[in-house]
């Protein structure tokens, strides 16, 4: 009879501990729009939002400031900056080693002559563009530690991995405070913790980059992993028929057209598996293969 109570009372507790209905958030954040669905009490889940925004403004190259800002503006000389930017920049600079180039951190002067939210899209000036990938070089980036120090014709944009780190952290938080369930979605980001609570795995929708938002041509299974999709459907525009996206090949500066609209990767690091369905995008299906064998990663592309 106590068994029975006492068993009694555990169910009743942990019933009081892990909601059975999910707490979802959503906040506009590193330029697109952020959900955090948990089985876990609001507050935690609020602060979940509360420290992706903080990251955001480490990481953001527009946010005045922000470790990434100061680097782009330090003319030439060493910077401080946080662990989450050493780790974040290390890992950009060995996938862009790893990749020769396809994916590499240091594409501003370029990416930032594209306008793709603009309401009457132009494209950049050709000498212009040719003139800043000559400023595009990974290898120029020189990490002491958690310095960082960038020529000063040089310019970091980590918006092909940021987002995806930041959804590694984000999931790391709410593991720290006993999330067991939950799903984070950064635009193209989605971390899976646990399983849904009765067990089931999360379900992923792989988007058709040739349909609308809500056509979708695989469904993937996840738990504990992270699935990122690279593609250019999502900043883009179309000038006499041409569609421009804002994945650029570091050697033009312009949009890649190699016949993929779309990349995804599922993988542990949802930061590493966004660095990679960047450059695969870049490499195309054919040669990232070796890249992809590198990490024991395979893509789905589209
Ligand atoms: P999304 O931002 O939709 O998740 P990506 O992860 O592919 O897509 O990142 C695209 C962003 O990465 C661009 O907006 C730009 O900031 C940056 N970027 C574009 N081309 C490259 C490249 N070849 N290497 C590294 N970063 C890039
Ligand atoms: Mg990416």
């Amino acid at each position: 009879m106590k068994r029975v109570l006492l068993l009694l009372l555990c169910l009743l507790l942990l019933g009081c501990t892990t909601p059975r209905v999910p707490v979802s958030e959503v906040t506009f954040a590193c330029d697109t729009v952020v959900t955090v669905t948990a089985y876990a009490k609001r507050a935690i889940v609020e602060e979940a939002v509360a420290y992706c925004e903080e990251l955001e403004k480490v990481l953001s190259r527009t946010v005045e400031g922000s470790d990434v800002w100061n680097i782009n503006h330090a003319d030439g000389k060493p910077v401080a900056v946080s662990d989450e930017t050493r780790d974040v920049l290390t890992l950009a600079l060995a996938v862009a080693a790893q990749s020769n180039g396809a994916f590499d951190p240091t594409i501003a002067g370029a990416s930032t002559l594209w306008d793709f939210d603009a309401d009457q899209p132009v494209l950049p000036d050709p000498a212009l563009l040719s003139e800043a990938v000559r400023h595009i070089d990974y290898r120029k980036v020189q990490i002491d530690g958690n310095t960082v120090t960038l020529p000063k014709d040089m310019q970091l944009d980590l918006g092909g991995v940021a987002k995806g780190y930041i959804a590694d952290r984000v999931a790391h938080f709410l593991r720290e405070r006993g999330v067991t369930s939950a799903l984070l979605d950064m635009g193209g980001n989605i971390v899976a913790i646990g399983t849904k609570p009765n067990g089931e795995q999360w379900t992923v929708a792989v988007r058709d980059p040739f349909g609308t938002p809500q056509d979708y041509l695989e469904i993937l299974q996840v738990c504990d992993q992270a699935v990122v999709t690279s593609g250019n459907y999502e900043r883009c525009f179309v000038l006499d028929g041409v569609l421009y996206h804002h994945i650029l090949d570091p050697k033009t500066g312009m949009p890649v057209q190699n016949g993929t609209a779309s990349v995804t990767i599922t993988a542990e690091s949802s930061a590493l598996a966004d660095a990679l369905t960047t450059a695969c995008f870049v490499l195309g299906e054919k040669d990232a293969q070796a890249l992809l064998e590198h990490y024991g990663l395979t893509a789905i592309f589209h």
